[in-house]
């Protein structure tokens, strides 16, 4: 069953600038690319507030929504309790939080064979199972929350193309598994759930799923351009696995309500069935390998645990200003994060 609700939650923070897109299999495979889009330097005031209230009260509001909230929408047959209880729990865990965050969810039924893919879109289309008039409400709200953003408010042509991409996603079943940042501090977490997620997988998998692609909401640097930016592009890159790996470590470690012991396991064992498939570190699931040389960096205390739970880890560009693989104590994670 297919429902349409919708609910804003705010959870007011400070601020900064950045953006990218990350796209991820469901759980499986992660892929990265980069878009380029206009930045911003709006700047939110350091209050923390949380409200809920309906997003029609948003609509009809000019002001721009300068502020890091995350809101939903939701057109999936999750409950929104669900849906903002994990928001709630990954947002709850950051140290700052800086971006604009809309989380749109929705079901998808069975994939169409032979595979469509969707254009400007990492999907293939799927059975659609929302109404006309569910996708033509659900894309009011993402018009009115466009419109409210400091940066997206900026630029109709923009907003028009976005507005465009997401129509395609609901209306052709795309199962979207990203995060994309519209501008900087603008980002979207785009799920579609497939049957295959809602009525096969355990229910562990889709709660891994959405705190993964939440965490790249958060992750504050993915859009820092220059030498980070150069540093990162690099084939041998850092940012190439440690992007991937800070996002699966947090939602396996949520998974296990922080049982470091246990979510080592996990991430282990995910690790090793990648590593009998292809043993770079950036190839074929770097989600999963780069969870598990970040745990030998926590070994070899170049980092700590901590900083990959509330997000610091990704302030500042550390990934390659600090932790570039020329940096002292980087060669060895390199070599021996198999080794496990
Ligand atoms: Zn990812």
């Amino acid at each position: 069953m297919v429902k349409c609700m919708t609910r804003v939650v705010h959870a007011i923070l400070l601020p900064v600038l950045l953006a990218l897109l990350v796209a991820c299999g469901s759980g499986e495979v992660a892929d990265n690319d980069v878009n380029d889009n206009p930045t911003s330097s709006n700047m939110a005031t350091g209050e923390v507030t949380t409200a809920e209230e309906e997003t029609s009260d948003e609509a009809g509001s000019e002001r721009p929504q300068d502020s890091s909230t995350v809101t939903l929408l939701n057109g999936s047959s999750l409950d929104d309790g669900v849906l903002l209880g994990w928001a709630g729990l990954a947002e709850g865990q950051m140290q700052s939080r800086v971006s604009n965050v809309l989380m749109l969810v929705y079901d998808v039924g069975e994939r169409i064979e032979p595979l469509q893919e969707i254009p400007e879109s990492e999907s293939v289309e799927h059975e659609k199972l929302l109404s006309q008039e569910q996708i033509d409400s659900l894309m009011a709200e993402f018009e009115a929350w466009l419109d409210a953003d400091g940066c997206m408010s900026q630029n109709a042509e923009y907003r028009a193309d976005e507005i465009e991409v997401y129509r395609r996603y609901l209306e052709r079943g795309g199962d979207a598994s990203h995060m994309r940042a519209l501008c900087p501090q603008t980002r979207v977490v785009g799920i579609g759930l497939t049957d295959s997620l809602r009525n096969r997988e355990p229910a562990s998998e889709t709660e891994v799923f959405v705190l993964h692609e939440l965490y790249h909401a958060f992750q504050q640097d993915l859009e820092e351009e220059g030498q980070c930016r150069t540093a990162g592009d690099a084939e041998d890159s850092t940012t190439r696995w440690m992007v991937e790996g800070g996002a699966h470590y947090f939602s396996t470690m949520l998974l296990v309500n922080g049982d470091q012991d246990k979510g080592r396991e996990l991430i282990y064992e995910q690790a090793r069935q990648s590593l009998s498939e292809s043993s770079g570190l950036r190839e074929n699931s770097p989600d999963r390998k780069g969870a598990a040389a970040l745990l030998l960096m926590i070994d070899n205390q170049l980092i700590e645990h901590e900083s990959v739970m509330d997000g610091s880890l990704f302030h500042g560009c550390a990934r390659e200003f600090q932790f570039g693989n020329s940096e002292p104590g980087m060669e060895s994670i390199e070599d021996q994060w198999s080794q496990f």
